[in-house]
């Protein structure tokens, strides 16, 4: 009889985490289900997880750490010790942090879930670097996350509750391709209780095909669009004046600016007829509760994403979406849960040790202003009073991404010398791919260390390649990058195949190496786990167990108490944020 083992996590594959059981058969992943004991996902998992352990034993994926003996790009490698690789590469970046100060490092990474961005973040303050981080982020979410943190505090993107809702808006967003579970709750609710679902996109999605209303809108005219509907919801009067009175500032300023954006003046320049834009923003303000679930296509669209976002989260605000069933959930850190506090990402990065002086070293810091330090110092305050955590900041930053390749090409602002990639292949998601490469090829960068699964094509230019455990492989303890309260455990379904290791081992192995043991007593992330879930009381093994801790109670309404994390303590459809940051 083999040794079967049966082990529950969550699948890692996309950032809707459904919980999952692992079948183990003689050390060996062989067979994954959905978890129907899992209290968010209930049994749900989509298409990826079936193919999941001939991914994990796949004969690309790494399994030792490798030293580039050639050229770069030359695809000559030397196999070598962990031990060899982290001491070679901490004594170098010490060297480079004396010669061009810590700012001389940058990383950049990509969408791997679960608990460990962290650990990049903490690495970067004690070595005092002003947060030089480059993710695809800034395409997929981060100026979403930074125009909520600064229109009204809180982000209510991704808290979505859609299963409850009476009309569903897919604005940019195509759930049938990018979100199965939502897919699947939308297919339910319509089918059950024929809820409403209006399309905004230029394609003809599968959502599309579905909706009641499918604004097909010229590309890049969304903001346009979104103070059409603003237009109408104000002028009709068809939004919630008692939370307009009591909970916002800029109203009069708002109705304003959108008396420029008439339907029919909206609808020559969108493309969609101006009797669709008038029954779309009927339907959405009047159906209600009603919500917009997360698309990342506005992020995606330039300049105008950000207004774009600013006009969606005030539809929300205005029409009384925010904190009611069937809408959007403000979710904070910093709530107990069995009566004491999960340690939050932020308070293991220590944004308190990086002065303003050195933050002011981030590259972008006064170009893109928002998502850049300086935004975040602004309203970290304003976050810290309420939550009484530090303020969220493991993806909420950003360096500016394409000042890094030029920065090692030119020097300019500063000479960047090293680069340290996890989880992430800037040649296949960074813009001007000509520019990546060369700025990888470079002999200016002196140092170029990647951890990964496989041999991407940005690995192949790297001096240093050393293999990650995926998530099969690593514990699991997170509270989602801070977007809430809410723990979810898992324990690893198979020790790391050949040599691999997990991104806090990794972090935790480079920091030793310069000198940073005093801040890392923790081994392994198990250990992690038990020093953040202590305060709970509740150990890991329970914590995986029971897959999902949940706060003590949660306030649907929490402004109510507290005030919003903003410089007013309201939502402001006029912000002071943007404005003092000149935008
Ligand atoms: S939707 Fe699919 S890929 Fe995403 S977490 Fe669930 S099972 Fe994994």
């Amino acid at each position: 009889m083999p040794d079967q083992q049966v082990k529950k996590t969550s699948c890692q594959y996309c950032s809707n985490m459904c919980g999952v059981l692992v079948h183990v058969e003689d050390g060996k992943v062989v067979r994954i289900e959905g978890n129907r004991e899992h209290p968010l996902s209930r049994g749900f998992v989509c298409e990826r997880t079936r193919i999941a352990p001939k991914w994990l034993y796949h004969p690309d994926q790494l399994m030792y750490p490798l030293k580039r003996v050639g050229q770069r790009g030359e695809g000559k490698w030397q196999r070598v010790s962990w031990d060899d690789a982290l001491g070679e590469i901490g004594q170098r970046l010490l060297k480079l942090k004396q010669e061009y100060g810590p700012e001389t490092l940058g990383f950049f990474e990509g969408t791997w879930r679960g608990n460990d961005y962290w650990p990049r973040g903490r690495f970067a303050t004690l070595f005092g670097n002003p947060h030089n981080i480059f993710a695809p982020g800034v395409i997929c979410g981060i100026n979403d996350m930074a125009i909520n943190m600064a229109v009204m505090g809180d982000v209510t993107t991704y808290a979505v509750d859609t299963p409850r809702s009476n009309c569903v808006v897919y604005w940019g967003a195509d759930p049938s391709e990018s979100s199965l579970r939502n897919w699947a709750a939308v297919r339910r609710i319509q089918r059950d209780r024929g809820v409403k679902v209006i399309v905004v996109d230029p394609r003809q999605t599968k959502t599309a095909d579905i909706a009641d209303i499918w604004l097909r809108i010229r590309p890049g005219t969304d903001t346009a669009l979104a103070l059409g509907w603003l237009n109408v919801i104000i002028n009709e009067g068809l939004y919630d004046k008692e939370f307009v009175e009591q909970w916002t500032v800029g109203f009069d300023r708002l109705k304003g600016r959108v008396q420029e954006y008439p339907p029919e003046k909206v609808a020559e320049i969108t493309g969609c007829p101006a009797g669709q834009i008038e029954a779309a923003a009927r339907m959405y303000a009047t159906s209600g509760p009603s919500s917009m679930p997360y698309g990342v296509a506005i992020d995606q669209l330039g300049l105008n994403g950000t207004r774009t976002e600013q006009c969606k989260i005030i539809m929300r605000a205005i029409c009384g979406y925010l904190g009611v069933s069937g809408g959007h959930l403000i979710t904070r850190p910093g709530q107990p849960v069995n009566g004491g506090k999960f340690v939050t990402e932020a308070e293991l990065t220590r944004m308190d040790l990086l002065p303003m002086e050195a933050r002011r070293k981030q590259m972008g810091f006064d170009v893109c202003r928002l998502v850049s330090l300086k935004g975040w110092s602004l309203m970290s305050e304003h976050l810290e009073r309420v939550y009484g955590v530090p303020a969220p900041v493991t993806v909420q930053i950003q360096a500016h991404t394409t000042m890094l390749w030029r920065s090692i090409l030119t020097g300019k602002p500063y000479p960047v010398k090293a680069l340290i990639g996890w989880g992430s292949n800037p040649l296949a998601w960074a813009g001007n791919v000509k520019l990546v490469y060369e700025a990888l090829k470079s002999n200016n960068l002196d140092l170029h260390v990647v951890q990964e699964l496989f041999m991407t094509p940005s690995a192949q230019l790297a001096d240093y390649v050393l293999p990650a455990a995926s998530w099969m492989e690593r514990d699991l303890c997170t509270n989602m990058m801070d977007f809430g309260s809410l723990v979810q455990a898992g324990e690893k379904a198979v020790p790391p195949l050949g040599e691999r290791r997990d991104v806090y081992e990794f972090f935790r192995g480079l920091a030793l190496a310069v000198g940073q043991e005093e801040h890392w007593p923790w081994k392994t992330l198990e250990e992690v786990s038990e020093h953040r879930l202590k305060p709970t009381g509740i150990s890991f093994r329970e914590a995986v167990d029971r897959c999902v801790l949940f706060p003590d109670t949660f306030d649907m309404q929490p402004w109510k108490q507290t005030g919003f994390p903003t410089p007013s303590g309201k939502v402001e459809l006029y912000s002071s944020i943007l404005e003092y940051l000149d935008y």
